[in-house]
């Protein structure tokens, strides 16, 4: 089924009584091409380009619970490319790229609204920092402006500019940022994956792999034994958990991450704000909620849920920001589980174990790669080589000590 204008008009005529479900929801096979673990928007999206762009369709989506809920459909549906290292900012500019396309390549709704993402600064070393990471953005064909203060209060002039604790000395503003509606590119992703002929299978937890000569040839899951050539993973928080049923260990902890929305006020908030001196970031819904999170809880944990002194921590990141926030009650509040590598960055490569394809370690930063890692993993799993603005993300990085630290941090996965 086509989704557009005309098609919205002519079902309207039929009292929308003609609508069939978004995608097809699949009973397993008994064996693929490919499959691929986690029905999340990196797996989907694997998934669409293997079909789309390999002409790869006998594929299988293989969710343990239904599609989108685990981190997919928990983000607060920042998409954005203002990354310093030429390891990162490539392939997240090919993202981005993907994500002005992806409603009219997919024929979905994802609610892409480039409205710009700005991070504030704080300190004059903050502000070098920011030229120095704009002009890498730069550099690499994305989109950057350095604001001063002034600039900063003309865009967001709610923000505590008379006797802030941390004065605002400006900030970077990427107007290509912004944000997509995170269930929505879920959706929009299965739709086209299964309008070319991939399964997806929900409620069918892997628990094994199929080992024949060393080489993984299947998955044992809730539902039976499935066969595949090639099976990829991208399962986020999971991984280290579906990388010990294959026997080997990823340098990855499991951290939960919250994130909060308010009640809906009017209009506020024009574009994606983030706080340079807390944890704290913010955007509006297009419902009028506020949208905001901050730090993870700081331990491990594969609970979808967090605990009470993160939330009072970010609310006093908000209000040391916007004062303005105290008076808006807050609605719901919840958690995902992020897979924290050792170096903040994410890694698509080959697993040690033949057969089987690793795409993980996105911490809280993987909703804005979500197209580029579908591009990537499926041009990984489909040729056996990386794609090129990839590279970086190998496994081994860990061990050769090339590891691609964006945030100067160290091997401190809390802390990325
Ligand atoms: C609160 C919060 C805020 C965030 N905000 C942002 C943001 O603003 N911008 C941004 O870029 N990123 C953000 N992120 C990070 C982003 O959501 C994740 O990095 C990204 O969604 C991970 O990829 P995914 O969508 O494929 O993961 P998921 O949606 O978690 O998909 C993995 C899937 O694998 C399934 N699975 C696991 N184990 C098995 C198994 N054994 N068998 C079968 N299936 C299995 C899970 O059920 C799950 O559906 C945020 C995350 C959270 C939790």
């Amino acid at each position: 089924m086509r989704y557009s204008g005309f098609s919205v008009f002519m079902q309207a005529l039929n009292r929308h009584k003609g609508w069939k479900p978004t995608w097809r929801d699949a009973a397993p096979k008994p064996s693929y091409d490919v499959i691929i673990i986690g029905g999340g928007g990196h797996g989907l999206a694997t998934a669409h380009y293997l079909a789309k762009v390999h002409g790869i369709t006998n594929v299988a989506v293989i969710e343990k619970g239904w599609i989108g809920s685990g981190n997919a459909g928990r983000n607060t549906t920042i998409i954005r490319s203002n990354y310093l290292l030429p390891g990162n900012e490539a392939f997240y500019e090919l993202s981005m790229k993907l994500w002005e396309g992806l409603e009219q390549d997919v024929n979905y709704n994802a609610m892409v609204s480039q409205r710009g993402v700005l991070n504030l600064c704080h300190t004059d070393a903050q502000r070098d920092a920011f030229a120095r990471r704009g002009n890498s953005m730069r550099l690499h064909g994305a989109d950057a402006e350095l604001l001063d203060p002034e600039g900063v209060r003309k865009l967001v002039p709610f923000l505590n500019f008379d006797d802030a604790r941390f004065p605002i000395k400006g900030g970077l503003f990427q107007p290509r940022g912004g944000t997509a509606r995170h269930d929505a590119v879920v959706w929009g992703y299965a739709h086209a994956a299964s309008e070319r002929g991939v399964d997806i299978v929900q409620n069918c937890e892997v628990t094994g792999f199929l080992r024949e000569g060393g080489r993984v040839v299947g998955i044992e899951t809730s539902r039976g034994t499935i066969r595949a050539n090639k099976i990829g993973m991208a399962v986020a928080g999971n991984s280290g958990r579906v990388a010990e049923m294959a026997g080997f260990r990823l340098p990855i902890e499991s951290h939960v991450l919250q994130a909060f929305v308010s009640e809906a006020i009017k209009p506020m908030i024009p574009t994606v704000v983030t706080y340079g001196a807390g944890h704290f970031y913010i955007s509006q819904s297009d419902k009028g909620g506020l949208v905001f999170g901050g730090d993870i809880d700081g331990y491990n944990s594969y609970a979808q849920r967090g605990n009470l002194p993160t939330v009072e921590d970010v609310c006093e990141g908000g209000m040391s920001l916007m004062p303005a926030i105290g008076r808006v009650r807050l609605l719901r509040s919840w958690g995902g589980i992020m897979d924290m590598s050792m170096d903040g960055s994410p890694i698509i490569d080959h697993s040690p174990v033949d057969g089987l394809y690793v795409n993980s370690g996105w911490c809280y930063g993987g909703f804005k790669a979500t197209p580029a890692s579908g591009f990537c993993f499926a041009h990984l799993i489909a040729t056996g080589r990386m794609h090129e603005t990839a590279t970086a993300y190998r496994l081994d990085r860990f061990a050769t000590g090339h590891v691609i630290d964006e945030k100067g941090v160290g091997a401190r996965p809390n802390l990325h």
